[in-house]
Formats: C-alpha cells, structure tokens, sequence
C-alpha cells in the first residue's frame, strides 16, 4: 500500500527559486514543506551544469538572495562550484537540508477540487497530499540533444554540457564542440586547453561582449561584510543591468553603446579578417542571449581549435560529416546545445481541475498569468514559468517577488478558510495576448532562439519589460485578478 504524507507545500525543485520559495516560506511561518529534488545533491541548475569553466552572466552581488548576501564571492562573475557553495551554506543557515528529500522524482500530480488540495507521486512510490503544489524547475530543465542522424550511433563518449560527468578527462583527446551559446562559450576555452585537437560546430554566430570580471580581494570582501557598503553595490548593479534593457530597443543610446563595444571586441580579440566574417552574426543584437566572455573568441585562434560554420550532415560511430562532405574523427563529442524550455514538466503528469492535465493545456505552448499562476490549476505555483526570462538582469531579481507573490496567495487562502485560489480566465487570457502583442514587435521575434516555441514560433520564455514592471504586476493579489473558493 503506498504511505500517504500530508503537509501543507510540496516544491518540486532544489535549485535557486525552490530555495528561495522555502527560505520564504520558513520567514512567513510556514514550516510544514517538503522539497523533492532529482538529483542526490542542491543547487537545479547548478548541480546540472558543472562543465568546465560554467560560470554565472551577471555580476555575483546580484545574483545572491537580497535576504542572504554573500561577502565572500572570489570573483565578479562568480563560478559553479562557487555558487553552489553558496546555495549550501544558504539551506543550512535557514535550515532548509532538513525539508529536502534528494533522489526523488515526481512522477505525477493531481489536483482534487473537492479537498483544493493536490496528490503527488513519487517514484519511490509514495505520495504526498499538499494544499500547494511548487514547480521550481525553470525552463532550463532539460537537455536538449541535437537532432542530427547517426547520433545515436557514435561510439565514442558523448556529453551534453547539462549533464556533464565531472570524471570526463579530455586530454588529449579530439573533440568536437556542437553549439555556440552562451553555455558553449564558457567551455571552449578550458576544453581547448587539454584537448589535442578540438571542433567547433557553429550553425549560427552570436552577439559577444566583453565580461567586466575581477578578481574580489581582500578589501572588497571586508568592505563586503559592511551591509550598507554591500548593499550599495548590489543596488548599483540592478541599476547598471536595468539600464542593460534600453539596449533591446532600436535606436537607443544603450544599444548604440553595445554594438559599438561588441564590433570592439571581435576586431580586437579576432585579427583574422576571415575567421571575424565567420563570427559575425547575421540577425539584429538580443534576439538571443547576448554572451558575454573574454577567452571565447581568442580560444578560436589557437592552432589546436577549428571553428566549422559548415552545416553537419551526419554524425558516424567515429566522426562528424559537414555539407562539404569532409569528415572529422573524434573520440569526445560535447553537446552544448541548450534545453528543452518548451515543454515544461513534460516529466510527470500535472492534473488540474475537471481532469485537464498541464499538457493539453499547453498543447499549444506554456503560459502562465505572470509566470505563476495557471488557469485551471489552483493553488499550483510557478517558479521561473513561462515569459519570466530575462535577457539583461539577474533571474533572482525575478525569483524573489514570484515567492512573495505565491507565498501572498497561499496566506490569502490560509487566512480567508478558503480551499483553493485560482487566476480566473479572462485575466490570463488577456495578459498573454497583451504579453504576446508586445512580444511580436520586438527585437526577440526576428530570430530563432530558445525563447521561441520550436525555435521560431511563440516566444514562451522571456519576458519584454523592465524587472520593476515585472515585479510591480507582483506586488498584491487583486481579487479582480483571482478566484477564492
Ligand atoms: P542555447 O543558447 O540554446 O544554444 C544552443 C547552441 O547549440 C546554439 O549555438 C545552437 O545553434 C546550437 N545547436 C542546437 N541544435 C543544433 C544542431 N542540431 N546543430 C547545430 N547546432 C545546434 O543553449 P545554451 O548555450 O546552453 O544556453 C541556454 C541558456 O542558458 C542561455 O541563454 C542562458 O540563459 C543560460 N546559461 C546561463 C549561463 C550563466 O552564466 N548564467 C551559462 C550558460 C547558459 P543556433 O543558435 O543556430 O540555434
């Protein structure tokens, strides 16, 4: 017979935005939750993408919890390891280990609209009965693998950049590298610098600006430990980077400033006029995710990296074939070819009410009332939903008032007696057509990226405002907006 444990949240999830909704949990009060988490240890994200050289974007100051600061970041742009320690040392300050169950996947989740509370399955083979279900996955859950024939055939090792072994040695070896994203700009370098020959397989070049990093010594780090001092800098930085987000508007001063900075730094860092034409993009500054990195370009120049902008055609047990019909042998083929933001929790079955599961409300693409909340799916919260990417800030400028919003949802129904709160229809409706209608005109419709439904479709993940229009939608529970049962 399968064991049954009531508590009152369930979060799926133990990265960023599962950590921060049970800090906040714990500070309202609420102290019966448990989070269920797929891997054996904390961090989502951060556990996930341990290639080498993953490092965060945005400056370290900002991507810390405003309630925990970190004085004690090593550098400006901080690096994995780094910030799972730091997510470590959070769960054990706010006592949060003790609520998390490792190795646990939810396999299913249903809501019974006649108790407003949700029954989720576990491959353990348990089940929990929670008034509120967490989904804190984010959209870069799931590896996505190239769809390219005779993958599945090559016979030497193959590593997808979300799901790297930290066993894999590549010294020596000959790899080839398939993508040239953000992730992939962060491991070319230190995989060029073991690796006897390396290929890099671009299909599409992006938009690369230098990253302003350093080293944090000493004296920043005392300085750190001053909150008033700290707390400057991190405010500081939410200015710099909200100011970042005039650059995705044409004709701004901001965006002149970027291209400027990025025609710069390619001349610079490429003195091959031919290799310069190769990386040049071809599609309009913050379509897609603008990299920031000081060694990939130079990384492209050393004698033992080949950069391919032929098309691949196949790959073979031991080699890649381009268009060209030149084949390259390798013994290590490394995917840093994204995520799957599309079909969000595809892992397991999300029932709401009058049986419609997640997926068939998402047939046509995930939405969410502000990236939270779904209609038809009460008292279930979204962490990093859909829309909620941002191209310019950190995303916990963004975690941060989504806890607070769904944590004002779950007191609002706590202390009304009611059962559940759901977004009635027609609000969520009208946000994602409003949402939809700003999105069409600007400057992420006119490429493929994985904001976009199958690359080019919908844009499902970002999110097109400033983070103060963002958090301000936020910021109370309009009952014009919600439904209490
Ligand atoms: P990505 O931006 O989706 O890039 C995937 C790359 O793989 C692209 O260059 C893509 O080419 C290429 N690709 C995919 N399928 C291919 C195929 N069949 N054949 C050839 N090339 C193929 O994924 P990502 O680099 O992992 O980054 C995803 C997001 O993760 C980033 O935008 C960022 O938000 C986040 N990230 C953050 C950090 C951080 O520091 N915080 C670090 C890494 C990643 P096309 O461009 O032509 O599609």
């Amino acid at each position: 017979m399968t064991t049954v444990v009531r508590h009152e949240v369930v979060i799926l999830g133990a990265g960023m935005s599962g950590l921060c909704m049970a800090v906040k949990l714990k500070r309202t009060g609420i102290d019966d939750f448990v989070i269920l988490e797929k891997q054996p240890g904390l961090g989502g994200t951060w556990w996930d993408n341990r290639y080498p050289g993953a490092h965060v974007d945005v400056p370290a100051p900002v991507y810390s919890f405003s309630f925990a600061p970190n004085p004690d970041w090593q550098r400006r742009f901080a690096s994995a390891p780094e910030i799972q320690a730091y997510m470590q040392r959070v769960a054990e300050r706010f006592d949060v280990l003790r609520h998390v169950r490792f190795s646990t996947r939810i396999t299913d989740a249903r809501f019974d609209d006649d108790h407003g509370r949700w029954t989720i399955r576990t491959d353990a083979n348990d089940a929990l009965d929670a008034r509120f279900f967490v989904c804190s996955t984010g959209p870069l859950n799931q590896p996505r693998w190239p769809d390219i024939a005779g993958i599945d055939q090559f016979a030497g090792r193959r590593l997808h950049s979300a799901r790297w072994d930290p066993q894999a040695d590549l010294s020596g070896q000959r790899v080839a590298v398939i993508g040239t994203g953000s992730t992939a700009s962060q491991l070319v370098a230190p995989i060029a610098r073991r690796a006897q020959r390396l290929h890099v397989f671009q299909r599409t070049a992006n938009w690369v600006l230098p990253r302003m990093d350093r080293r944090y010594h000493r004296l920043d780090r005392w300085l750190a430990h001053l909150p008033p001092y700290a707390k400057a800098v991190r405010a500081a930085w939410v200015l710099v980077l909200e100011a970042g987000r005039r650059g995705f508007d044409e004709g701004t001063l901001a965006r002149r400033a970027m291209l400027a900075a990025a025609a710069r730094h390619l001349q610079r860092q490429v003195p091959d006029e031919a290799l310069r034409k190769r990386l040049t993009p071809d599609y309009p500054l913050g379509c897609k995710r603008i990299i920031y990195s000081n060694d990939f370009y130079p990384a492209l120049t050393w004698p033992q990296v080949e950069l391919v902008t032929d098309a691949i055609t196949r790959i073979t047990p031991g080699a890649i074939v381009t268009a060209d019909g030149r084949e390259r042998e390798i013994d290590t083929l490394v995917c840093a070819t994204g995520f799957d933001t599309v079909h969000l929790l595809s892992s397991l079955q999300v029932t709401g009410r009058g049986g419609r599961t997640l997926r068939e409300a998402w047939a046509d693409g995930p939405e969410a009332y502000r990236g939270v909340t779904v209609a038809g799916f009460p008292n279930l919260f979204l962490m990093l939903g859909p829309n909620t990417a941002t191209g310019h800030t950190s995303t916990l400028l963004f975690i941060e008032p989504s806890a607070d919003h769904a944590i004002a949802c779950m007191r609002a129904v706590r202390d009304g007696g009611h059962r559940c709160v759901t977004v009635r229809d027609p609000v969520f409706r009208a946000y994602n057509q409003a949402l939809q209608r700003r999105l069409a005109g600007s400057v992420w419709a006119q490429c493929r990226s994985w904001y976009r439904m199958d690359g080019d479709g919908r844009i499902v993940a970002l999110f097109p405002g400033f983070t103060r229009e963002y958090v301000r939608g936020l910021e109370r529970i309009a009952p014009a907006d919600y439904e209490f049962t």
